[in-house]
């Protein structure tokens, strides 16, 4: 291929930028050309294109968000959206494509690899919800800024003998709650993998109290039940009190860790690799170290992995 094009879509995420920096880069370095494709889909079928030089992603490894911007556009769900998109990429000469975002993005990207038009999947979301990766680009900046808003969460639950509910994104995945959970000495962790009983709950903060424990911290994955609600239960079904504590958006943002840098320039670089060598129609991911490419159809056939060894042992550190 000479010329491919990159986009990113869906919920953004730290290291995105660090990803279409190296796409660029890694593409210019073997001679093709780039273009960038802005606003995600809609971006795409709206032909909101431009070619993009090695200056152009000078000073963005070190930013969050992403400077292609990002959109959710339902209309590409159609066919007649998706053939207006490829309508845009072959008058541009683009002859394949990057895409970086989650898995609704990749089910955009695995429309047009079946339309004829080849794509590459780039795992970008704070989830860690995409089957066949170990990690997504952006987890780990997540998780730290997770892990210091808990710090400060229990200074003050410390101070007041309080006992806290933070509310962690992740969508229908508990993998941002567990490990946030496990680095920030949480006393209870709830993932929408395992069923809870708020009884048991209630047991563990009540003994907990009776061996002079008088602040906890209970970490609530958005996939099981918002942080109000779980107030609700706790109070209503078992008498205790808590407050809560919603995260929200700030989870999204900020510059990404070195680890989400590096593991952003090393799938966009293999990503540019399987256009360049014509294999379209495939995803991007890590396992054990390694980088990997894998079928499109896998990311919606396989199941996210949980780590249950982790979430054991996340239990058996908060007795
Ligand atoms: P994420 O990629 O973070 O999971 P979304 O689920 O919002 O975010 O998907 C991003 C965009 O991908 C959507 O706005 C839509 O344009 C496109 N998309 C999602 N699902 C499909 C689908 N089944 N077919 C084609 N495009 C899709």
């Amino acid at each position: 291929m000479k010329k491919i094009g990159v986009l990113t879509s869906g919920g953004d995420s730290p290291g995105m930028n660090a990803a279409v920096r190296a796409v660029v880069r890694k593409a210019i370095y073997h001679d093709m050309q780039v273009a960038g494709i802005f606003h995600g889909y809609q971006g795409l079928m709206e032909g909101n294109i431009k070619e993009l030089e090695l200056g152009d992603v000078g000073d963005i490894i070190q930013r969050g968000g992403t400077k292609l911007y990002s959109a959710r556009c339902l209309e590409f769900k159609e066919k007649e959206g998706q053939l207006k998109g490829i309508e845009q990429l072959k008058k541009q000469g683009i002859e394949g494509l990057v895409v970086i975002g989650g898995d609704g993005s990749y089910r955009g990207a695995l429309a047009l690899t079946n339309l004829g038009y080849p794509c590459v999947g780039v795992p970008g979301t704070i989830d860690n919800d995409i089957s066949g990766t170990d990690y997504t680009i952006g987890f780990d900046t997540a998780l730290n800024t997770v892990i210091d808003s808990i710090d400060k969460i229990r200074d003050t639950a410390t101070s007041h003998d309080r006992s806290f509910i933070i509310e962690v994104m992740g969508r229908d995945a508990g993998d941002l709650a567990l490990w946030a959970g496990l680095a920030g000495g949480a006393e209870t962790v709830l993932v929408p993998e395992d069923p809870f009983d708020i009884q048991e709950i209630a047991g563990r903060l009540k003994r907990g109290r009776l061996r002079g424990k008088k602040h906890s911290i209970i970490i609530v994955a958005e996939g099981v039940m918002s942080g109000q609600e779980l107030q609700q239960k706790l109070l209503q079904e078992a008498d205790i009190e808590t407050h809560v504590s919603v995260l929200g958006h700030i989870q999204r943002g900020g510059s990404p860790t070195a680890r989400d840098r590096v593991l952003a320039s090393q799938m966009g670089a293999k990503a540019v690799e399987l256009l360049r060598t014509n294999q379209g129609g495939k995803a991007v991911g890590i396992r054990n170290r390694e980088i990997v490419a894998y079928d499109f159809n896998e990311v919606f056939e396989g199941v996210h992995h949980f780590d249950e060894e982790m979430y054991k042992l996340s239990k058996e550190l908060s007795i």
